[in-house]
């Protein structure tokens, strides 16, 4: 069952729910995060048409959607979408850019192995094939960061809602924007590290990690979140944003909550298994 991929023992036991696949079936008090400042984009259903499919590695693929002429799809970065695939099965992808604006969206998607969508993406998608998704979803974006000194957590596809957030930086006034930015992506071998970070516009530093290195690796070696607590950040002015997979996340929050980051400074997209 979902539930029980997606929560451990002591999460169920602490009263947390994995709210995209429960409901309520009484009266129940929610604590919540206030996003009233924040202007969320409605979520619509929208049809688009493949218009890239790039191979980055053996098995992540850039793929492009097409939305027609005066869509109004607006998303704020970080933000992800459901596709709806030729089957009717529904995935969530993040989005791995910025805006919209007329320019087709950029989905990065990782195969897994046997996955329906991934054997749609890797072995039948063409451009051009008529899609329809529905969002934008979610709520990995950034709140205020003035000052902070952001930390992006990422493993493999989780770069890309990273980069739609490193590329709408450049649209934030310098008085809003943070102190500080570093972004740490772990992978397996070096060409997991599909994306030269470096070139992604804006002043951030880049941290690539590699849990199998080859003995040539000059990098940080292992999992982000350790490599983050070893390079020792101050937790004082710190807001993480973590993306990937769900042991690097869950890692990453016990890590990060036990050594004093404090809980409204951790934001997190683990990207589970997304099927209904
Ligand atoms: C909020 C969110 C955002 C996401 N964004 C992205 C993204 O940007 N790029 C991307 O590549 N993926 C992303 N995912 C994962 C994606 O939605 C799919 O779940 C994944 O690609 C598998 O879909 P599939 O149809 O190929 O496999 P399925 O048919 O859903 O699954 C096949 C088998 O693989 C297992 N499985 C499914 N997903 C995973 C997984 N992630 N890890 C290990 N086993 C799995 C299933 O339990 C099943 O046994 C995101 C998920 C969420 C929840």
């Amino acid at each position: 069952m979902r539930e029980e991929q997606g929560l451990t023992e002591d999460e169920k036991a602490d009263g947390w729910i994995l709210s995209c696949v429960r409901v309520a079936e009484s009266d129940m008090s929610l604590e919540v995060e206030d996003l009233s400042q924040l202007e969320i984009p409605p979520v619509k259903t929208f049809p688009c048409r493949i218009s890239k499919l790039d191979k980055l590695t053996p098995d992540t693929v850039a793929v492009g959607l097409r939305l027609p002429p005066g869509s109004d799809l607006n998303f704020l970065p970080g933000q992800y979408i459901e596709v709806i695939g030729p089957s009717g099965a529904q995935r969530h992808y993040s989005l791995a850019s910025a805006g919209a604006s007329g320019r087709p969206l950029e989905l990065h998607i990782r195969a897994v192995p046997g996955g329906t969508l991934s054997e749609y993406w890797f072995n039948q998608a063409r451009l051009n094939d008529l899609l329809r998704f529905r969002g934008p979803l979610g709520t990995f974006f950034l709140r205020d960061v003035a000052g902070t000194n952001l930390i992006f957590l990422a493993t493999g596809t989780g770069i890309a809602p990273v980069k739609a957030i490193l590329e709408g930086l450049q649209h934030i006034s310098p008085e809003q924007g943070p102190g500080s930015v570093t972004v740490y992506w772990g992978g397996r071998v070096p060409s997991d590290l599909y994306l030269d970070v470096t070139k992604i516009p804006g002043k951030h530093r880049y941290v690539p990690v590699l849990s199998r290195a080859a003995g040539d690796w000059k990098g940080f070696r292992g999992h982000v979140q350790d490599v983050l607590l070893k390079n020792r950040p101050d937790l004082g002015a710190a807001v993480i944003y973590a993306c990937g997979s769900i042991a690097m996340i869950r890692s990453a929050k016990k890590a990060l909550l036990e050594a004093g980051l404090p809980s409204n400074r951790f934001f997190s997209d683990a990207f589970t298994c997304s099927a209904s």
